[in-house]
């Protein structure tokens, strides 16, 4: 997998996706010591389970070590520490590591009695988990989702979670994203593979999950970040904290450079309709048998129109979904290569939510 790549599988199995990433990554040209030690770092924020939105599904975890250990790597340990003030163990046993731990001799690290490491980069002392720093090749796991702060969290925020509480805290009070930035200096992840199957609209901890039932493997976080961001609808000017990791030096956000090699399309498996806050943004759709990742990215695209007050604006319902495929009405708009018969379509399969959002500004300015 060369560092410019960015491979996406779709599905709801995130065991056999998982595998499906790894097994178009070539691990073993990545890592060719097969006693290197390896660090899993899932996002275990809050002690809830990954159907909130919030943590990263533990099928993942199960399904990478696996893999590592049919290739005879052995040196494999979960590493990872809640947010301030929640119990990392707790998110540990709600989502099942103490039996997975056992299952597959793999130790649980929580980073809060870890011993730490002081780093400085760009003015900014910060204390990392020195079994981070100690790893030979660190596979991040985040979940993609939105974040009530720095608008969205992948995989750059996802190293926050290699610090001690105290550096955390203090990298609430410099504003997270200078800080954020200047971490993945001191370390970023070898390789990441995101869970996007049902991240948050908007908040970290969850309860608004989004089903998008897609996941993707990179190996440069701030491109990996980018590519996230254009998914859930944001400008790179919305999250600073990925052009500040550029320009540290910790990777590119160049997206036309970048490979995005897509493995499978999506499918039309029925979509989870948006729960709680979420839910009154499908009032502008108008869904038929749409496949979750274009009607997920739909969602997060009305959300940002909502953001900057746009929502009102849409004049009438966004089309989307499979059953369009042959329908030809000049009145009706619609987004993916699905309403391409519709009087207006936005072409992609599917599209990015950051396409829709000047899909559907457009549509409104007619
Ligand atoms: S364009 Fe059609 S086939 Fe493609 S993701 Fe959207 S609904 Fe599915």
């Amino acid at each position: 997998m060369k560092k410019e790549d960015i491979i996406i599988t779709y599905g709801s199995d995130a065991t056999s996706m998982t595998r499906a990433l790894l097994q178009s990554i070539d691990i073993e040209g990545l890592l060719p010591d097969k006693h290197a030690s390896i660090a899993l770092k899932p996002n275990l924020v809050v002690a809830v389970t990954a159907d909130s939105g919030a943590t990263t599904h533990p099928e993942i975890v199960v399904s990478i070590i696996e893999f590592l250990q049919e290739k005879g790597y052995h040196s494999i340990s979960i590493v990872e520490s809640a947010w301030v003030g929640d119990s990392t163990k707790d998110g540990f046993r709600v989502n099942g590591y103490n039996q997975i731990s056992k299952k597959y001799n793999v130790p649980l690290v929580d980073v809060k009695g870890d011993s730490y490491e002081k780093k400085t980069v760009d003015g900014i002392t910060m204390e990392v988990s020195q079994t981070i720093l100690n790893t030979d090749f660190l596979i991040s796991l985040p979940v993609l989702k939105g974040h009530c702060q720095t608008a969205m969290t992948c995989a750059l925020k996802n190293m926050k979670g290699c610090l001690s509480d105290r550096s955390k805290r203090l990298f609430h009070s410099l504003g997270l994203h200078r800080p954020i930035a200047a971490l993945n200096v001191v370390r970023a992840a070898d390789l990441i593979i995101v869970d996007s199957l049902n991240g948050d609209l908007d908040f970290e901890e969850g309860g608004n999950p989004v089903e998008t039932n897609r996941m993707f493997a990179c190996r440069d976080s701030v491109l990996c970040d980018s590519f996230g961001a254009s998914l859930l609808g944001f400008e790179l000017r919305d999250v600073p904290y990925i052009e500040m990791a550029e320009h540290l030096g910790a990777g590119t956000t160049d997206l036309e450079k970048a490979n995005v090699i897509q493995l499978n399309e999506p499918s039309d498996e029925p979509v989870v309709r948006p729960t709680g806050r979420a839910n009154y943004l499908g009032r502008y759709t108008e869904p038929d048998s749409a496949c979750s990742a274009c009607y997920g990215n739909l969602i997060h695209a009305l959300k940002r129109l909502e953001e900057v007050d746009r929502l009102k604006n849409v004049k009438r319902n966004i089309c989307i979904g499979q059953g369009y495929k042959g329908v030809k009405d000049p009145s009706k708009a619609g987004v993916g290569i699905c309403t391409k018969g519709l009087g207006k379509s936005l072409p992609g399969c599917p599209p990015k939510a950051i396409d829709m959002i000047k899909f559907i500004k457009e549509l409104n300015a007619d």
